[in-house]
């Protein structure tokens, strides 16, 4: 379907679209207050940093990432140094995680395609990006919004989640999830919405039992359990 000027990415009336346009610079507002430091809470000192631990966060909580990354980043300055080092020590040096074994690998495997494609650098571009083993748009978006301060909308599990239950999209597939809030949501919050929609999943849309009761977004959410 060829997309209109003034139509979401689903084709939707116009008047559809402006109303979620509308809907997700009120949520911004709200959300802002609530967490008016909302940030990753993967701790990094560079965008190498987040990317290594982006792929160590994958199916593993930020938190055993970030008791894992001082020791790491001590030994591992750069991505020669994962090259460098035999498979077997880079996965007894990362044993903590979640499927160690696979991501050691990965992390090789980009360290190498690093190095290879970009001069060692970390591009700056999705599509740069995601040409590296092991690194998604998920993935990508995390570093460009996260390390560099680029519009970025990251839909990991939390924004899928809290995205679909205010009504901002019906698709489940993250990249398509993607594509629709781009167009909803004005390019220079892309980054502040993830983060915002992140902490909120984390913190009061949780899962299992949303709070709604307390959230300052019920009004705008099709979920919202308090008005149902
Ligand atoms: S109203 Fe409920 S379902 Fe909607 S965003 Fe808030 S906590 Fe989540």
């Amino acid at each position: 379907m060829v997309q209109r000027k003034g139509e979401g990415s689903r084709g939707e009336a116009p008047e559809r679209a402006r109303g979620l346009r509308e809907r997700a610079k009120k949520v911004i507002e709200k959300l802002r207050e609530l967490y008016p430091d909302a940030r990753l809470e993967l701790e990094f000192d560079n965008a190498f940093q987040l990317l290594i631990e982006a792929i160590l966060a994958a199916q593993e909580s930020d938190k055993k990432v970030n008791e894992l990354r001082k020791e790491l980043f001590k030994k591992y300055k750069g991505p020669e140094d994962f090259v460098r080092v035999p498979l077997d020590e880079l996965e007894r040096d990362i044993s903590s995680i979640n499927f160690y074994r696979r991501k050691a690998k990965l992390i090789k495997k980009c360290c190498e395609a690093l190095i290879k494609e970009f001069g060692g650098e970390i591009p700056r571009s999705v599509e740069e990006m995601v040409k590296l083993p092991g690194v998604g748009r998920k993935t990508a978006n995390m570093v460009l919004g996260g390390a560099f301060g680029l519009p970025a909308i990251i839909v990991d599990r939390h924004v899928l989640r809290v995205s679909q239950r205010i009504g901002f999209t019906k698709e489940k597939d993250p990249d398509k999830v993607e594509f629709e809030l781009m167009d909803i949501v004005p390019k220079e919050h892309w980054t502040t919405f993830s983060f915002l929609l992140l902490n909120h999943g984390k913190n009061v849309c949780t899962a299992k039992n949303p709070r709604c009761e307390e959230c300052p977004i019920c009004e705008l959410c099709e979920s919202c359990k308090v008005r149902l």
